[in-house]
This record gives C-alpha cells, structure tokens and sequence, in this order.
C-alpha cells in the first residue's frame, strides 16, 4: 500500500529538500510531479487539485521560500497537507458511548471483508478494553454467512447469537439487542449481509436494521484495493443510510492508496480502522499523521513502537525508538532492529515503519520468508569492530574486504549495507526536523 506514491513523494520532497534556495518555479514543478503521482495512485481530481492548491498557497511567499531551509519548509507544508487529506491529525475513535449494549452496525458490500473485521472488532474490544461483546449475523441471504460468523466468534473467544433458521434479519436484530440486555452484553456487533453491488433493497434492509437497533456506530467496510469504487461505495452509503466511520481492509496489498486518500474529503466520513490482513489481529487505528509520514518515507515510528508493544520486548522497542529520534542510531542498534524485525512478523509491512527502509521491501520476499538480507547484514555488522559499528564513516576500503571476508560477504554488499544505513540516518535526521517528536511521546504515552 502507498509504495509508488511513496517512491514518488519521497524522491520529489528529498530533492527539494537537498537544495538551498528555492523558487516559485521550483515548487510548481514539484507539484506537477506530486499531482501525477497522485493521479497515478488513484486519488479523486478534486481531492488532487485541491491539495496541489494548499501546497503552492502555502509555499509562495517569503515566508517560506527565503527561510533557511525552504526545501524542509515545503517538505512541512506538504506533510499537513496529506494529513489534512487523510482526515486531520489523531485517530477517530470509535464511539461506543451509549448505555450498553451499544450496537455497532456493519455494513458493505459482499466480499469487502465485513465478516472478517466483525470478528477482527469483537475480538480489539473483548482483549483490549475487556468488553463483552455478543457478535449477530444478519445475514440470510448466503446460507453460510452465519456460520462463518460463528466460527470467527468461536476463534476470538467472544459470543455469538444462537442461528434460528427462518428469521428475518430485522427479526434477528431484535433478538440480539434483546439477549444482549438480558445476559449484559456490552457491545453487539451486527453483521448485516452485503450484495455485489448497491442496490435499493440492501439499502431498505439496513435501514429498517437500523432504525429497529439505533447503532452508535455504523461502519462501513471497504476494499482498499478497489481505489476509487471503494469511495463511490462510501458516497452511496453514507447518503442512504449514514455512515459514522468507514474501515478500510486489504491495506496489505499493493493498493495504490488513492481510497485513502480520497475518503474523507468525497465522502465526509473518517477513516477509524484499518485492516491488514486475514489474521483477526490485523486491524490498526487510523492515524492520518502516521500513514502521512510513511507516503514521505519518514517512517511511522510511533506505529512501529505499538507494533513492539504488542508483539515483543517493549522497553528495547523505545530505546531504539528513542535512539532513532536522537539521531543517535548506530548499526548495533540496527542489529537489534533487525533481531526485532524478524520476531515481528509481517516483514515487509514492519519496514514501511522504518524511516528510509521502504525501498528494501523489495528485497525481500514475504511469501518464502526470505530474510536472507537481513541474515547477511546481521553477519556483517557482527564482523565489525565496536568503534565502526558505532562510527561506520571509519571503515575504509582495506577494512571493508576485511569486513566481507570474516562474514562470508563481499565488499560490495558492506558497501550496500552501509549505504542503506546512510540513507536511514538521513531520514531519520529529516523525522526529527520535521518535528515529529509528539509522536513518540504519544506512543509511549
Ligand atoms: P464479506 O463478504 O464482506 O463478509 O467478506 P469476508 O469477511 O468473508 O472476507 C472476504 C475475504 O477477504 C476473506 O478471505 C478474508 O480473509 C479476506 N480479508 C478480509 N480482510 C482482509 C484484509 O484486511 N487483508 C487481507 N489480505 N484479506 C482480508
């Protein structure tokens, strides 16, 4: 998700950023290049056209372009922008602020993942904030929607609504808002059924669902990989039924993140979840500011931070965390990183996080867990001296074939390894001057 985008803005944003004057013409160019991208990756014109706007507005003027550094001036301006485009800073919540049970209403077209985030939702709620949360689907039309339901609720530990054949999916509403007040649910999920494409009685029927449920969520669920239909779906949706948040799936796949992008400015409704995979823990907040920062190659430290809260050794994830925002990274604590990586799981979403690590996704191959390139870094950092690995601008040519030589390597995968670092300190230094210190504080927070 976001690669080609990505690539673009970084190499465009990277040269402004390395020149020490700039011009009006110097910033029209670059947004000519930041428009095409966009286009490119599937974002609405309007939305295109609004931000290249902002951007310009906001970069002419003496202000910005005779500042000391005007290439990480506009840098600035067009990181807000993409947050302002991806629905302003902070992760949107989920409401659940209704005397219990609260209903949560799920709705989408077939095939967009609802069944699976349903499940995904139960099991956040019931291991994160202890709810007890009773899962009902809703859905008669496919005769093994139900099931499939059930066996998601039997997988995340939560309850689900007895199956009585022949009910109505009003009718089943009502039973689960009515067990759920007498066995003191917290929260119902409603799964509602979806069609391959809207039509007016799906509408109906999630209206009349609605109306009989009165949810303090409506959740719409969207494929990430359809790009714009994804966002035309939400219009209808949320013109016909009202929409309070929208949950993006399929983010792990190589979507162009035109939806993303586009969502709430066509539609008005916040991205609140996202999911990145069939596993029921795949499923994140949506921070604008964090997947703003991975479009730049800035990484997403705070995102990596809670990822190694979850998974691992949370104390090692802050130092190195804490390192990286001090400029202070050294290939020791790359190793450390690299040990992290390999405990974390899903590899090439874990260096999207990584400020300057994007590109290596290609290198690797998720599907073989061919980790090979980190097993010879791994190799040639341990071949180093204490002093390089803290310094590695003292290794000179005669210490790299050394280098190389004691891990089994060649001189030019050193050379790789420690352009790659380079690169990674480089943004690392250009995270911090962007200030994105809150960030971290908020992780850790
Ligand atoms: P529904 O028809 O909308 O209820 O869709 P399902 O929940 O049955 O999901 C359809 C398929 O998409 C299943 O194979 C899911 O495992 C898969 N799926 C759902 N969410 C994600 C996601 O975020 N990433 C990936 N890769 N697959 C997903």
């Amino acid at each position: 998700m976001f690669e080609s985008l990505s690539d673009k803005f970084s190499g465009v944003i990277g040269d402004l950023g390395k020149r020490g004057t700039l011009t009006e013409a110097d910033v029209a160019e670059a947004m000519r290049e930041v428009r095409l991208a966009m286009l490119e990756a599937d974002v609405a014109l309007p939305v295109v056209k609004d931000f290249v706007n902002k951007v310009k507005e906001r970069s002419v003027g003496a202000e910005v372009l005779e500042s000391i550094s005007p290439g990480q001036a506009v840098a600035k301006i067009v990181n807000d922008a993409l947050i302002d485009a991806l629905g302003g800073a902070g992760a949107v919540p989920l409401n659940l602020n209704a005397a219990p049970p609260v209903p949560i209403l799920m709705v989408g077209l077939q095939g967009s993942g609802k069944t699976t985030t349903s499940g995904k939702i139960a099991l956040r709620l019931a291991t994160r904030e202890r709810k007890k949360v009773l899962l009902a689907s809703l859905d008669t039309q496919r005769p093994a929607a139900q099931l499939q339901l059930q066996q998601l609720a039997e997988r995340a530990k939560v309850a689900s609504l007895p199956i009585v054949a022949g009910q109505t999916p009003v009718e089943i509403a009502s039973r689960a808002m009515d067990t759920a007040r007498r066995e003191g649910y917290d929260v119902v999920i409603l799964d509602t059924a979806g069609r391959l494409s809207i039509d007016e009685a799906l509408m109906d029927e999630v209206r009349q669902i609605r109306d009989v449920t009165h949810p303090a969520e409506t959740l719409l669920v969207v494929d990430a990989m359809t790009g714009q239909d994804a966002v035309n779906t939400a219009k209808l949706f949320n013109e016909a039924v009202g929409v309070s948040g929208v949950v993006m799936t399929r983010m792990d796949g190589d979507a162009r993140g035109g939806a993303a992008l586009s969502m709430r400015a066509i539609t008005g409704a916040p991205i609140k979840l996202t999911g990145s995979g069939e596993k029921l823990d795949a499923l994140e907040e949506f921070h604008p500011e964090r997947v703003a920062g991975r479009i730049l190659g800035l990484g997403d430290i705070a995102g990596l931070v809670e990822k190694a809260a979850d998974t691992l050794d949370q104390e090692e994830g802050e130092r190195l965390a804490k390192k990286m925002m001090a400029g202070k990274f050294d290939l020791d604590d790359y190793a450390s990183q690299i040990r992290q990586i390999q405990k974390m799981g899903s590899i090439s979403g874990i260096l999207g996080m990584l400020p300057g690590m994007g590109k290596m996704k290609d290198m690797v191959d998720e599907k073989k867990l061919d980790t090979t390139i980190f097993k010879k870094h791994q190799a040639i950092i341990s071949s180093m001296t204490k002093g390089e690995r803290k310094t590695p601008d003292i290794i000179k040519a005669s210490r790299k074939k050394r280098i190389a030589a004691g891990s089994g390597t060649t001189v030019q995968d050193v050379n790789k390894l420690l352009k790659q670092f380079d690169d990674m300190s480089t943004m690392m230094k250009r995270v911090n001057k962007l200030g994105l210190k809150g960030l971290m504080r908020q992780a850790s927070a």
